[in-house]
């Protein structure tokens, strides 16, 4: 089952249980508008390189379009339809009055100098920019896309469109009108939902282990907060491994090791394993912050944790949920869980139309109602309909995006098939 395939079968199997108007799933169903982009780009050896973009909409229901855009070989239409997807019903969970879009180029960015990023990243926003801005659509990082990038972005546009733009797009470095916090907050977001959700259910930090696989912006983070938080990390991974320690790990330590020697198999707080192994090693939480699709049919039943944060995007298939799920494995689903990363962008957002930017103590406290509240809102559902977490994440964004369709009307969600600017 492809990622999009998986997000419309969590969407369908919610719409079922809370007995959605099947016009609200139809309109949902699809993207609002689909870009392809061809962007020529000169290379450092003077050669010329053609990639391939994309940027989705999907809804503009609740507010601009909103979501990241990631440089990835595999980048593809079908994933970018689901991150876009999935971006519109996060958005919809944290009540922030944003739609969901998401872009992306098929690029080996570990592989491209700083000059070629720079000269990619300003030839994607010279191909989206006249379907984004601050109050249309509104880019942000993701999977090897980076501050300096969002910086490059804004600068770009505001040539374009000849004025000082920063609301085009969040996640910039805080000299040119980023947030504080927003480094943190996809992390952050997640440790506020997990230490509610232990605390409602009398569990305790120094009980429990954690293994986080993803080394990146959502995982380096994670680990860092939830070792300050005083849980115990026994492992973690990036694209080349992980390590692993029974006895514990300092993150600290491993970060550094990761600098000085390329990755965190390199260092020697744990021992190296695959990827594979360190998702069914013993632990009691599992953080999957790396990519879609690495707890399936195949892994699920070998899984040890009692908890799973999903920071990542898409990181457990359906199949896989339905085997968790018969195992009792707690899931704090990606709509939820690494919302906290949005929601930061959004008052970064906020901050650069006013114009007045917020100390990190108020960037904190808001974070954290806002997890809070999106967390309390899906276990109510979940209460009323006796489903799971995830089920009830899709049911508490469905009804706040189907009460928007009613008030805006049916044409709200207009459609603009694939738009091809190839
Ligand atoms: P990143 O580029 O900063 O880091 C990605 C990490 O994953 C790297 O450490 C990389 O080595 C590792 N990785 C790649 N392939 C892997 C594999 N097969 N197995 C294990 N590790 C692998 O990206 P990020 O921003 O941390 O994003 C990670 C996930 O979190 C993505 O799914 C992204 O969509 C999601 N997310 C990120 C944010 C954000 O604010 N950055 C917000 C919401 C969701």
């Amino acid at each position: 089952m492809s990622f999009y395939e998986n997000t419309i079968k969590n969407m369908n199997k919610s719409a079922k249980i809370m007995k959605l108007d099947p016009e609200t799933l139809q309109t949902l169903s699809s993207p609002q508008k689909t870009l392809i982009v061809s962007l020529p780009v000169r290379m450092d050896d003077g050669t010329l390189k053609v990639f391939e973009g994309f940027r989705v909409q999907h809804s503009e229901l609740r507010g601009p379009f909103k979501g990241g855009f990631r440089y990835f070989p595999e980048v593809n239409l079908d994933e970018i339809k689901a991150l876009a997807t999935e971006m519109s019903f996060k958005c919809a969970v944290a009540g922030i009055p944003y739609g969901g879009g998401k872009g992306g180029v098929k690029c080996n960015a570990k592989e491209m100098s700083e000059g070629e990023l720079e000269r990619l990243t300003r030839r994607y926003v010279q191909a989206v920019y006249q379907i984004i801005g601050p109050n249309h659509d509104i880019p942000a990082p993701d999977m090897y896309t980076t501050p300096q990038m969002m910086a490059w972005f804004m600068d770009e546009y505001s040539r374009l469109v000849n004025k000082y733009q920063p609301g085009v797009v969040t996640g910039k470095p805080i000299e040119v009108g980023g947030s504080l916090g927003r480094g943190t907050a996809t992390a952050q977001g997640g440790a506020y939902v997990l230490e509610e959700y232990m605390n409602q259910n009398n569990l305790k930090i120094e009980d429990h282990s954690v293994i986080i696989q993803g080394f990146g912006n959502a995982g380096m983070y994670a680990a860092e907060i939830l070792h300050g938080m005083g849980f115990r990390i026994l492992g973690v991974s990036d694209s080349k491994g992980g390590i692993y320690n029974e006895d514990g790990i300092d993150p600290f330590v491993v970060l550094k090791d990761k600098k000085e020697k390329g990755s965190v198999t390199k260092s020697d707080e744990g021992k190296a394993c695959t990827n594979e192994e360190l998702l069914e090693k013993k632990c009691d939480i599992l953080v999957l912050a790396a990519m879609e699709n690495q707890v399936t049919e195949k892994n699920a039943d070998k899984v040890k944790a009692k908890i799973i944060v999903e920071l990542a995007n898409g990181p457990t298939s359906a199949e896989a949920d339905e085997i968790l799920a018969k195992k009792d494995v707690v899931i704090i689903p990606d709509i939820l869980a690494n919302s906290g990363g949005v929601t930061v962008s959004y008052f970064e957002w906020v901050q650069n139309q006013a114009g007045y930017y917020w100390p990190i103590e108020e960037i904190e406290l808001k974070l954290k109602r806002i997890m809070v509240d999106g967390l309390n809102r899906i276990l109510k559902f979940q209460d009323e309909h006796k489903c799971t977490m995830r089920e009830g994440a899709y049911i508490s964004a469905f009804d706040r995006l189907d009460k928007a369709l009613k008030l805006r009307g049916s044409g709200a969600h207009l459609k603009c098939k694939v738009y091809l600017n190839k």
